[in-house]
This record gives structure tokens, C-alpha cells and sequence, in this order.
């Protein structure tokens, strides 16, 4: 089989609410592209009848692959195994739950063609349909990541957008794992444009993004571009050498003149303060001492387990069946 021109791929973890809808806007769409493409959906150890839906659709849609990992990896990993796995000249990413309008996939086309980019980001223009505490925090998770990457960073560009091979074959070559692709691409510094769109609510179904994971995703954005925490906690450490100093030398000016001040305040303040700052920095430090020990056990970010194309046939009937 030739390979596609277009590669759409989309992370799925436990999506069985959205999929029919997905499958009913998806495939008229991308059949009236024109041309020739892979829907690789990269089920991420769905817990639910998403892994049995796909298969069966599978069967009267060819071009929509199945990619199945092993267990629950995370969004990014599951679009590092797409990232591995797609074919296409072109890929797209894009969430599974329909915020991100996939009708804007054929302007990403139109606009890597005409302007001869390698990278289309999908810019929200309209974040009116996240709640208060989503749009605040992702104010400041991007006003930070801006600082820390230091290349301008496409304001409200998640994870909808489209590169070329050549982004794909640089991307794969990258040695390290936990990846967060909205900062990694932009940072190789491609060409590039951007296409506005509005942002809609999820078609079905909840949130998959808990606060843990999205905790997980602001550490590892910032401890995989920057050692200014690092740095920042040199700095605390400074201050707190200092301020105990200046503790130190206040206790004795009150020694010395003789005022025997009872002092359990200030003892309490001192002690909490330095052993704050200290927690602070030694947590610091684990963060990286973490990303370090990961790296060095080399573990794979993901196992694939089941892939549609390398299907023989009864595979997929055994996949079905261990549900
Ligand atoms: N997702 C995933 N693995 C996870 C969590 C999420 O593959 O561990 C997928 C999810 O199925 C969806 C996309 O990542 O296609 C974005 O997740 P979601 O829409 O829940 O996040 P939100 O839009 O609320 O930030
Ligand atoms: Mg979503």
C-alpha cells in the first residue's frame, strides 16, 4: 500500500461517548479532502468499549487505523506513538472529543501548501467555552512557558495542528522522552503559519485531563526547557543564608544587651521559613534528579499492542473478544 498524503492522528482514552459522533463528522470530511489518508487513532489503554467501537468501525472504514497501547501512557506519549506510526506526508493531531473542528483540517492543508510551511498551528481565537478555571490556568501556563522556551510560542495552540514529514522525522529523532509537543515543535523552529479557530465544547463525555495530569504536563513543560527553577532555587537558597544571618546577628544584639527576650516567636518564624525554602529547593532538585533517573532507565514511553495494519486477520477478533 502506498503511503497516505494525509495522516490524522488522534488520542483516545476511554472516548466511547464521542465516537460515533467523531466517526459521523470525521470520515465525509476527510473523504471529501481528496485525497489520500490514515485516520490513526491511538486508543491510550481505554477502559471502556472505545477499543471494541474502533475495531468494528475499522472494519467498514479502511483508512481508519487502530493503534492500541498497552496501558494508559497519557496524551502525549499516545501522540509520540502516533508520531512513530503514521505514514502520511502531512500529520495532523487532534483531540478526539470534536473542540477542535476537524472542518479546519482541510485550511491546515490549504495554508502549509500556499504559504510553503512545515508547521500549521491551530490558534484559539475564543476560549469563551472553557470553564473560568481552565481558561486561568492555561493563561498562565502559556504566559510561563513563553519565558521558559524563549521563542514565541503560539498563544492558545494546544494540540490541533498539522506538520510535515520533515517535523515528523525530527520530531522522532529527538533522543529524549516526555515530550510536550506544543513547546518541542515550536522550539525546532520550522516555518510556519497559523490558522484561527473557535474552540467548541466537547461533544460527549468528560474531561480526561484530571489536575494531576495537568500538573504533570506544566512539570514536565517546564523541566524539560529550562533549568531557571534550578537556578531559583539557588536564589531561595541565598536568601535563606541571609535572612538566618540577619537572625543570627539580631539574636545576639538582643543577648548582648542583656534583654532576655522570650524569643519563641521568632525561633518558630526563623525555623519555618529556612526549612520552607529548603523543602522547596530539594523538591526542586527531584524534579530534575526524577527527569535524570527516567531518562537513564530508558524505559519506552509507551507499548504499542495492537496495530491494525500489521493486522493478519484474527487478531482483531481476539482484541475484541479479551473485552
Ligand atoms: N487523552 C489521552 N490520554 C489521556 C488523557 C487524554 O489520550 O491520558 C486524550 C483524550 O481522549 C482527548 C485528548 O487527549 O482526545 C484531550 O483530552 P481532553 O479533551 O479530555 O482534555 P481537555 O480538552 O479537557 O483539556
Ligand atoms: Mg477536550
Amino acid at each position: 500500500m502506498r503511503d497516505p498524503e494525509l495522516s490524522v492522528v488522534v488520542p483516545m482514552y476511554d472516548e466511547e461517548d464521542v465516537l460515533p459522533i467523531f466517526f459521523e463528522r470525521m470520515r465525509p470530511l476527510l473523504d471529501g479532502l481528496g485525497i489520500s489518508y490514515e485516520v490513526l487513532v491511538v486508543d491510550d489503554g481505554s477502559r471502556d468499549a472505545t477499543a471494541s467501537m474502533l475495531l468494528a468501525a475499522a472494519t467498514g472504514w479502511p483508512e481508519l487505523r487502530v493503534v492500541r497501547l498497552l496501558r494508559n501512557s497519557g496524551h502525549q506519549a499516545a501522540q509520540s506513538a502516533g508520531f512513530r506510526r503514521a505514514r502520511g506526508r502531512f500529520l495532523v493531531t487532534i483531540d478526539a472529543d470534536l473542540q477542535d473542528p476537524p472542518e479546519i483540517i482541510a485550511d491546515f492543508l490549504a495554508t502549509a501548501r500556499e504559504q510553503q510551511v512545515d508547521v500549521v498551528y491551530g490558534v484559539r481565537s475564543d476560549r469563551s467555552s472553557d470553564s473560568w478555571a481552565k481558561r486561568t490556568t492555561a493563561r498562565l501556563y502559556y504566559r510561563l512557558i513563553c519565558r521558559l522556551v524563549g521563542r514565541e510560542i503560539p498563544f492558545d495552540a494546544a494540540d490541533f495542528r498539522l506538520v510535515s514529514r520533515r517535523v515528523v522525522d525530527a520530531v522522532n529523532a529527538l533522543p529524549e522522552d516526555g515530550r510536550v509537543f506544543r513547546l518541542v515543535i515550536p522550539w525546532l523552529g520550522f516555518p510556519s503559519a497559523e490558522v484561527e479557530y473557535v474552540r467548541a465544547e466537547r461533544a460527549a463525555g468528560v474531561t480526561k485531563y484530571n489536575w494531576s495530569k495537568m500538573f504533570r504536563l506544566a512539570f514536565d513543560s517546564v523541566t524539560a526547557f529550562s533549568a531557571a527553577p534550578l537556578r531559583l532555587a539557588t536564589w531561595f537558597g541565598l536568601l535563606g543564608g541571609l535572612l538566618s544571618g540577619l537572625f543570627a546577628v539580631g539574636a545576639l544584639v538582643i543577648k548582648l544587651s542583656g534583654e532576655s527576650v522570650p524569643g519563641w516567636t521568632s525561633t518558630v518564624l526563623a525555623v519555618s521559613v529556612i526549612g520552607a525554602i529548603q523543602l522547596l529547593c530539594l523538591g526542586l532538585l527531584g524534579e530534575y534528579v526524577a527527569r535524570l533517573f527516567q531518562s537513564s532507565q530508558r524505559r519506552p514511553q509507551f507499548l504499542v499492542g495492537y496495530d491494525s495494519l500489521e493486522d493478519t486477520g484474527h487478531q482483531a477478533v481476539n482484541e475484541v473478544a479479551r473485552r
